[in-house]
């Protein structure tokens, strides 16, 4: 049967792979893994002979092609996206003239960049009665937002916000979240390249000074934006507790003792 796998690599730290996609990269034939963002260290449990290609430089119609060419009877090969495949990543663009062409697909998910830099910065992204929403989303830049996803209509949920592909876009952050409502000293974390060894940079600003602290890091790529009422939360003295380990709170696994 022909077959093509894709698999999320994570956000960069090879340990960040599931146990499924190193198991598919050691066994694969064919990879094709998506430019800078896919760290190399994720195909060293290839096999000697793997092909490897960098897709960088490549059209959507040369990936297809290459993807296509690869996928004879019982090949393992193997499209290697950054994060999670199903954000950002044309799956649907690539997929489709694969099921054209009758081969089967099989999707692997990743640790998507935005939860690999909430937790390289330590931080939660939903807290009891201050926000219990993420908003996954990009700003305006050449690809153009559906109506009602413009910054300002999302910011006005005052939830947490996880900005891709936005980081050269942090004048239009600033004036939509203020234009939302959000305070000039609202909190927020830029994490850049997170969870990549020895190349990870939290910057912690905000809305204010944010842009000038990341052009003076010169911070204008691969870069995730995190806006949010729960930054910093760990340095609060007063929080509302989970009512999940509150003591008078009676659930499924465990009696409330009040
Ligand atoms: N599918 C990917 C997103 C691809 S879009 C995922 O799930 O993460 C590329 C954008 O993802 C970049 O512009 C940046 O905003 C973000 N990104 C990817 N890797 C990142 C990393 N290691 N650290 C911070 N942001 C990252």
């Amino acid at each position: 049967m022909k077959k093509i796998w894709f698999v999320g690599a994570g956000p960069g730290d090879p340990e960040l792979l599931t146990l499924k996609g190193q198991r598919l990269i050691s066994e694969a034939d064919a990879i094709l893994f998506a430019g800078s963002l896919v760290s190399e260290a994720a195909m060293s449990w290839a096999k000697e002979s793997c092909e490897i290609q960098d897709s960088k430089g490549m059209t959507l119609e040369e990936i297809t092609d290459w993807l296509i060419s690869r996928a004879v009877d019982d090949a393992k090969v193997i499209r290697l996206q950054t994060g999670d495949p199903s954000l950002y990543g044309a799956l649907v663009e690539m997929v489709q003239p694969l099921d054209k062409e009758g081969i089967a697909i099989e999707v692997v998910p990743g640790v998507t960049s935005a939860m690999a830099s909430a937790a390289a910065a330590v931080e939660t992204l939903t807290l009891p009665e201050v926000t219990q929403t993420v908003i996954f989303s990009r700003v305006e830049g050449r690809t153009p937002m559906p109506e009602g996803e413009s910054l300002v209509e999302l910011a006005s949920h005052h939830c947490t916000l996880c900005l891709y592909l936005s980081i050269t876009l942090l004048k239009k952050v600033k004036e939509d979240l203020l234009a939302a409502g959000w305070l000039e000293d609202s909190p927020i974390v830029v994490v850049y390249k997170a969870s990549w060894p020895n190349e990870q940079q939290i910057i912690r600003g905000t809305i204010a000074d944010i842009r000038d602290k990341c052009k003076a890091a010169k911070i204008n790529s691969q870069a995730m934006i995190i806006a949010s009422p729960t930054l910093g939360a760990r340095n609060w003295t007063e929080l509302k507790k989970s009512k999940l380990y509150d003591a008078g709170f009676t659930h499924r696994f465990r009696k409330s003792s009040e």
